[in-house]
């Protein structure tokens, strides 16, 4: 893919400009609220997701999908979820028959989320999936292809993309405000607790990788607009830490991008790291935190001048500006400005990784 198109994709200055005039517009021309179905009723999905519909626009929860019956009974009184609208995943396909849902939200397990993408579009709902949107670029491409074939729209949830530092980042790296970018590191990591399916590679497809480490890889590539063609990547894992005997713990990747610009990638489940930053020939863009939930520092240093940036508190926050986003993309029509192409970019990515250190040789990346 050209660098151009990808830069109309992933936005920039522009896709900015056009987000804040989404927010205003959404006060001004409230419309039918676009109802979700939530499927999986976990740690991401009840403590962050469920409770932001609240700041939402146009989006609401109608629906409840979970294995948990007593989730489905709490969840589904405290946000006004009828018993006719609540589904176990058996039986998830009667969602097909349910015109109060549009959309169906996946926040499961990441080797579920295929599964759950492809029946939901099978069932002509939308869908909004989790990083990583899948365990494999083979399931990454089928869910495209049958949200193509269903007409239906598909949207990963990276939420940094909706949050105000994160899209100042990428308008400053992007216009060269301290002159163009010659590196970008990227860390993330956090000591991961032991007994849980994050560890289990049959359900997370991989290790820190596939949960932290996608964060380092998303940020290089949406802070340069442009797809890596080489990496380079060294794994280190105590396999004798019972945590780890299934899924890597810590890998260390150096991507090269098309016009030059390096980046140098932590990700790892034994030590924490959020943070990037964009070295330019004039200076650079910290951002430490980078990515969390909240409480993003920004810091520049520019012709030899080190200051903070500080923006107002948004409108919205970014678990409300994802769910608005794809809903006003199905209420008005339009492409979510994270489709399932940008999750099967970075899947393409974490395959070479996987087998550059596997292999102990760089790999090339097609295009
Ligand atoms: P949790 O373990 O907290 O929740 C997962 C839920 O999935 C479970 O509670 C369960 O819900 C359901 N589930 C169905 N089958 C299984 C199974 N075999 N094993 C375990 N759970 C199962 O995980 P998280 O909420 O932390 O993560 C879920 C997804 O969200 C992952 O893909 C993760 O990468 C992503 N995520 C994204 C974040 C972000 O910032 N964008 C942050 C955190 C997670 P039930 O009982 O209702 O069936």
């Amino acid at each position: 893919m050209v660098i151009g198109s990808r830069r109309d994709i992933l936005g920039g200055v522009g896709a900015g400009i056009m987000l804040a005039g989404m927010a205003t517009r959404a006060s001004a021309a409230p419309s039918r609220k676009i109802g979700y179905a939530i499927v999986g009723l976990g740690s991401y999905a009840t403590r962050q997701i469920m409770p932001n519909f609240a700041g939402c626009d146009h989006a609401r929860i109608v629906a409840l999908v979970s294995g948990t019956p007593a989730k489905l009974e709490t969840y589904g009184a405290q946000y006004g979820v009828p018993a006719t609208h609540r589904y176990s995943y058996k039986d998830f396909d009667c969602i097909r028959d349910n015109p109060d849902i549009d959309a169906v939200y996946i926040i499961l397990p990441n080797s579920l989320h295929a599964e759950y993408a492809i029946r939901a579009a099978q069932a002509g709902k939308h869908v909004m999936c989790e990083k990583p949107m899948a365990t494999s670029v083979a399931d990454c491409e089928a869910m495209i292809a049958a949200c193509k074939k269903a007409g239906k729209k598909l949207m990963i949830g990276y939420r940094s993309r909706f949050e105000p530092y994160n899209r100042l980042a990428i308008d400053l790296a992007r216009s060269g405000h301290v002159g163009p970018t010659r590196f970008i590191t990227a860390e993330h990591g956090f000591p991961i607790r032991a007994g849980q399916w994050r560890l289990d590679r049959p359900l997370s497809g991989g290790g820190s990788m596939m949960d932290i480490g996608i964060y380092s890889l998303n940020a290089a590539r949406y802070l340069t607009g442009e797809e890596p063609v080489e990496v380079s990547a060294v794994e280190s894992t105590d396999r004798s830490d019972p945590r780890f005997r299934t899924v890597e713990d810590r890998i260390s990747f150096l991507l090269r991008f098309p016009s030059g610009i390096i980046a140098n990638c932590i990700s790892s489940y034994s030590s924490s790291h959020n943070s990037y930053r964009v070295t330019g020939t004039q200076g650079w863009i910290d951002m430490d935190p980078a990515t969390p939930y909240e409480g993003q520092t920004m810091t520049i240093r520019k012709d030899g001048v080190v200051a903070p940036r500080t923006l107002p508190a948004p409108a919205k926050n970014q678990f409300a500006g994802q769910l608005d986003h794809l809903a006003e993309c199905i209420l008005k029509g339009g492409t979510p400005i994270v489709p399932g192409e940008e999750g099967l970019a970075d899947m393409r990515v974490i395959e070479a990784i996987y087998k550059s250190a596997a292999q102990g040789t760089s790999v090339r990346i097609k295009a």
